[in-house]
């Protein structure tokens, strides 16, 4: 519940502007990291992401019935060897955010995520909501899937996506800490930006994400709600059509995030397989896993600023 300056609960309205300017300042996007050119010289950046999540959305939640675990268990039986091959036809790379218990469950995904090229990501450890979270138990569940991952793949992940695609009081400091290059969980910009909390610049890279290049919202649903929000897959590859065709007219970024589980049956597959031929019709296209993006936009924070790395207009007159 929000509190007021001193403590007790209050609604919003009440609120002093130190207050709600506090809040909103606490963590802010900063400079805007797009080069002039993408490597290669490219047009645009196309950065392809899957959250191989697979059975521990309901285990998170304390959910262990087996047509529950089989709905997540289908993203690694069939969902991630088809992306896996889709990927290798098209032969581009792409980043696979995984839950340590997800690794720990499947093993021999996580190690064919890095054998074929792909970046393996930090995604928590059993997809825990980390905003619910104390500071002590974010930390160290944030480290364990950092050494879980490295474990079972020899190499150490430099970026995160948490899974609640948020930041308790505690995340950024916890990425600091733990040495991350990068995160991908916020929605403040279309393009890579530095994180600055409280006006102070961070030096993390942020790839924004958005529900828009999510697979969820458009083809997920709960038994028992009352929300079937069924999209036609091909409704869903005009919309990140055209997400693709404003990045490459833009110069900036296509990022996508994608599930195993979701975007991985048949008839849906053809949404990510019918946007990947899109893609490849045009030239100058720079595909890239976010951990390269993320140096990309790295090599702009040590630049000077130009027209492409500020924002379009002043956040505020203070
Ligand atoms: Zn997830």
């Amino acid at each position: 519940m929000p509190t007021d300056d001193s403590g007790l609960p209050a609604e919003s309205w009440r609120w002093t502007e130190q207050t709600w300017r506090g809040h909103v300042d606490a963590l802010r996007a900063g400079r805007r990291l797009v080069p002039d050119r993408w490597p290669g010289d490219a047009r645009v950046a196309v950065a392809l992401s899957f959250d191989s999540d697979h059975e521990t959305i309901p285990l998170r939640d304390g959910e262990t019935s087996p047509g529950r675990l089989a709905q997540g268990e289908y993203g690694a039986r069939v969902g991630a060897a088809r992306i896996l091959d889709l990927l290798a036809r098209h032969r581009v790379p792409a980043t696979f955010f995984m839950p340590a218990v997800s690794a720990l469950i499947h093993p021999e995904e996580a190690r064919a995520y890095t054998a074929d090229g792909h970046e393996l990501a930090v995604h928590g450890w059993i997809h825990e909501r980390n905003t619910l979270l104390g500071r002590d138990d974010e930390k160290e569940l944030t480290a364990r899937a950092l050494d879980t991952l490295e474990t079972l793949t020899g190499r150490r992940p430099v970026g995160i996506r948490t899974p609640s695609w948020d930041f308790s009081d505690s995340t950024l400091d916890i990425m600091l800490e733990l040495g991350f290059a990068y995160d991908s969980s916020l929605m403040a910009d279309d393009e890579p930006y530095e994180i600055v909390a409280t006006g102070r610049p961070t030096g993390l890279v942020e790839i924004p994400v958005d529900w828009i290049r999510d697979d969820a919202p458009y083809f997920t649903m709960d038994r028992y709600g009352s929300v079937r929000p069924h999209s036609r897959p091909r409704d869903v590859l005009e919309i990140w059509a055209d997400e693709f065709d404003a990045a490459y007219r833009d110069g900036g970024v296509f990022q996508l995030t994608l599930h195993p589980h979701v975007i991985g049956h048949r008839s849906r597959l053809v949404a990510l397989s019918g946007l990947l031929d899109h893609i490849a019709a045009h030239p100058g296209v720079w595909f890239a896993t976010h951990a390269q993006l993320a140096d990309s936009a790295r090599a702009v924070l040590a630049g000077p600023t130009t027209s492409r790395s500020v924002p379009h207009a002043p956040e505020h007159t203070p």
